[in-house]
């Protein structure tokens, strides 16, 4: 806007068509004091000031006018009839104004000079604007970065406070910071502590988890460098996303050393006590057979009734010390699978038969749910009936009140899928990956129901081996489905 200051009304009537005319928005002032109040109160562009006013005169307006901030930029024109003189113009100047220009006006040389003026003011204001505005961001973003800083500090301290290794990296795989810890296991910042040799290699397990964006979990062996002894640690690598990407990641290896001495010797323990205990128990399974064998003819007699009870604890009691076995194979890494061509339509068949047949007390109903399987696949049939007599045991085990059960069968161009659903107990949403960790039982369960907590690891082990995929589906009182796939080629 433009303020134009004249005590001569005729005048000021005839400037304000003019600037009207060319759509400036005008304001007006008849009296320096009246000029100086609006000035201070409104945001003009441009100010033309009447050098000959009453009272106070155009320069001790502007003289005014520069000693406040608001309007000691405003551009000013003077217009005066009189003071034509050198000196006068000179004190115009002097006393803050910009041009000056004499009467009689020619009104396009003062609209020249307006629109100059005018634009220049606008720019200027519109620079001051966005300079003010860059200020405040510059001021924003150095308190921020002050907080961050002082978060990052807090973060290092907590993680140097923690009992285990701690460290973070940037979203290259990049270390950036490390706890005194660390120091321990490796001489530099930016190297992964050494490793035992018969161990993987974290470099190459985080590279591959890192272009994942998944987490990475490891038992790994590393280098103590005071001790020179190779101590057991449960490595963890997490990403840390910020908008939906990966910003860093944070890492512990906690030490597992005593815990992993502990479950060796439980494991040696329980490899020697079941080889031990399946050499007697062999023989008396022999001489209870040959004692059925004697008493066959007489099936009546009570003898015959005990001795076949006998021969059903012991073959429990077989298989369950077998199971035992199989953990002791799987932990010294030789649970051997046997793959040859099989017809696993019939071998689910077979043991949905045996199943039936064992539990000839108990009224369950199996459906088979058939995918048609035309050619033959390479599995370890023993095995793999091992694990469908697995998932059918605990199907009937643990839906004490419905025994219906569902054998499904699912092919597509690269595996097939084996599933087995039953209508019982479920298992809670957080524990069902666990049910798969060697001794694992549901709590919930586990007072109700006999078990040892092995049958699903053992299963999962031969499912690996195989190349398969072990998993579930569950919800807590309406049922489980297991299942298995095993590659076609
Ligand atoms: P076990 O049955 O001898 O305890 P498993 O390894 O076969 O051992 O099963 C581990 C645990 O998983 C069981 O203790 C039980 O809590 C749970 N579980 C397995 N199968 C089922 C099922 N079909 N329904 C509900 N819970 C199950």
């Amino acid at each position: 806007m433009i303020l134009i200051v004249d005590d001569n009304q005729n005048n000021i009537y005839s400037l304000k068509k003019l600037l009207e005319s060319k759509d400036f928005p005008v304001d007006t002032a008849s009296s320096g004091e009246e000029a100086l109040g609006k000035a201070l109160k409104n945001d003009y562009a441009l100010i033309i000031l009447d050098v000959q006013m009453p009272g106070m005169d155009g320069f001790e307006v502007a003289e005014t006018f520069t000693g406040y901030s608001k309007t000691k930029d405003i551009p000013i024109i003077f217009l005066s009839a009189v003071n034509t003189e050198k000196q006068f113009i000179t004190r115009g100047y002097d006393s803050g104004g910009m041009d000056y220009v004499t009467k009689p006006i020619d009104p396009e040389i003062l609209l020249l000079k307006v629109k100059t003026f005018y634009n220049l003011q606008e720019n200027n204001i519109a620079l001051k604007k966005s300079q003010q505005s860059l200020e405040l961001e510059v001021k924003g973003r150095r308190e921020a970065q002050v907080s961050m800083r002082s978060e990052i500090d807090h973060f290092h301290l907590m993680l140097e406070a923690l009992p285990q290794i701690a460290f973070t990296l940037d979203q290259n795989g990049v270390v950036t910071f490390v706890n005194r810890k660390w120091f321990d296991y490796s001489t530099l910042e930016q190297k992964f502590p050494e490793t035992h040799p018969d161990d993987l290699d974290i470099n190459e397990e985080f590279e591959r988890c890192r272009k994942k964006g998944k987490a990475l979990e490891l038992e790994i062996r590393i280098k103590n460098l005071n001790s020179g002894e190779f101590r057991y640690h449960l490595l963890r690598m997490s990403p840390v996303h910020q908008n939906e990407k990966v910003k860093n990641w944070v890492g512990t290896f906690t030490d597992i050393d005593d815990q992993k001495k502990v479950e060796k010797e439980k494991d040696e323990f329980l490899s020697i006590a079941s080889h031990e205990l399946k050499t007697p128990l062999t023989s008396i399974k022999a001489y209870m057979q040959l004692l059925d064998r004697k008493l066959k003819n007489n099936l009546e007699s009570k003898e015959g009734t005990f001795v076949i009870k006998a021969l059903d604890q012991i073959e429990k009691l077989n298989s369950l010390i077998s199971d035992l076995l199989d953990v002791s194979k799987i932990d010294n890494g030789k649970l051997r699978i046997n793959k040859k061509p099989e017809d696993l339509e019939k071998l689910i068949h077979n043991t949905i038969d045996t199943i039936v047949q064992t539990h000839e007390n108990i009224n369950i109903k199996i459906d088979r749910h058939i995918a048609k399987i035309d050619h033959l696949i390479p599995f370890d049939a023993i095995r793999i009936e091992q694990v469908l007599i697995n998932f059918l045991t605990n199907a009937i085990k643990y839906s004490p009140d419905n025994h219906q059960i569902i054998v499904t069968t699912f092919v597509d161009e690269e595996e097939v899928k084996v599933s087995v659903t039953d209508f019982g107990i479920g298992i809670p949403d957080f524990k069902q990956d666990s049910v798969f960790r060697k001794f694992y039982r549901v709590e919930e369960s586990s007072v109700q129901f006999q078990g040892m907590g092995i049958g699903l690891y053992i299963c999962s082990e031969i499912i690996k081996q195989h190349h398969g995929t072990i998993g579930l589906s569950s919800k807590l009182e309406e049922g489980s489905t297991f299942y298995f796939t095993l590659p076609l080629n």
